[in-house]
């Protein structure tokens, strides 16, 4: 069967399998960054968008199907971001994976869909 599946959908199996292969540690979820305002008419940053509070790093992932939040430190962040651009790069090869898969039994299988 597997030499019914086109060289170049093997060929682009192989590349999403050795980037997997090369993948570090992964994260769930996304980073959210903001800067607030208090809301105390007499604060410096009711009026000057550089004077708002934070940053605030929120961490946001969802477990059984709830959002879980969770404050980063900037340290933190420049320690886990990579991970999580992982963890978003993994997702994406996945999906790629499976998709070219589909493609290469339905080719293999002569399937129209
Ligand atoms: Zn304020």
């Amino acid at each position: 069967m597997t030499d019914h599946i086109p060289s170049e959908v093997d060929a682009e199996q192989r590349r999403i399998v050795a980037e997997l292969g090369q993948m570090g540690f992964t994260l769930p979820g996304s980073v959210v960054t903001r800067t607030v305002t208090c809301g105390k008419p007499a604060c410096r940053c009711a009026d000057d968008p550089d004077q708002r509070h934070g940053p605030y790093i929120q961490w946001s992932r969802t477990v059984k199907g709830r959002t879980v939040n969770k404050m980063l430190s900037v340290e933190q962040l420049e320690t886990y971001q990579p991970w999580i651009d992982n963890g978003r790069r993994l997702r994406d090869l996945a999906h790629q994976l499976e998709t070219l898969s589909l493609e290469a039994m339905r080719t293999a299988e002569g399937w129209k869909r």
